[in-house]
């Protein structure tokens, strides 16, 4: 008995580690960043060596372990907020964290060629680029109106479920973040196959710029590209 028990405990400890093993790169990025964050949230940085022998190191070359996809908000620096140091995250920002071919070809850049094995799509409480799209009136116009209009149908959503005026521009913050990933999944040809491959992992987040914390959004299931006829 003594010896089953033994011989039991040998195999949880096998089959465990096993699993932890094999929980993919996506995975323990994920992971990094989210003990990065609480760390920053702690106030506890990790020592990050910004000197000259780590620059020298990364002229050979960089690999980031993440892709951040977030807003230009001066409140929300992906670097900070997740306590990375130098040439561990490649980001992109724009203001309401908005994809256009540019974006993309730099999010395809960082999976395609870097092979970072995660893409995080970062929106943030307060964001002032949500907010005026709350707000726009008329037709949206100029280059800032490119992103109103990147914004609208989650602006359109939000305040048709309603609410106070906070919960409406949270509401409008989440559902933004999720036509960014439908965005992604539908124009870019590369994300999919390298999600489907299990090469990357797509995860979205929320910043609370009052609390610090970086809280999980549910993404949906993404609609495929409708091919070209
Ligand atoms: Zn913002």
């Amino acid at each position: 008995m003594k010896r089953f028990k033994i011989l039991w405990a040998l195999f949880v400890v096998v089959f465990f580690s096993g699993l932890v093993f094999a929980s993919g790169a996506g995975d323990q990025a994920l992971q990094k960043l989210m003990d990065g964050n609480k760390r920053y949230v702690a106030g506890n940085l990790m020592k990050k060596d910004l000197g000259e022998t780590k620059r020298k190191e990364l002229t050979k070359g960089q690999k980031p372990f993440a892709i951040v996809i977030t807003c230009s908000d001066s409140r929300v620096p992906p670097e900070l907020l997740f306590d990375q140091g130098l040439g561990d995250i490649f980001v992109i920002r724009v203001a309401g964290n908005v994809v256009d071919p540019i974006a993309l070809g730099s999010i395809e850049y960082g999976a395609e060629h870097l092979n970072a094995p995660l893409l995080f799509i970062l929106g943030h409480s307060k964001c002032g680029a949500v907010t005026a799209t709350l707000e726009a009136k008329g037709k949206p116009e100029g280059n800032i109106g490119e992103i109103v209009k990147k914004i609208m149908p989650a602006a359109e959503k939000a305040k048709k479920k309603g609410g106070t005026e906070d919960e409406i521009l949270e509401t409008a913050i989440k559902e933004n973040v999720k036509n960014v990933y439908n965005d992604v999944m539908r124009k870019s040809k590369i994300i999919p196959e390298l999600l489907h491959e299990g090469k990357l992992k797509i995860v979205a987040g929320e910043y609370d710029i009052t609390t610090g914390k970086v809280g999980m959004i549910e993404l949906p299931k993404a609609t495929p590209a409708k091919k070209a006829h």
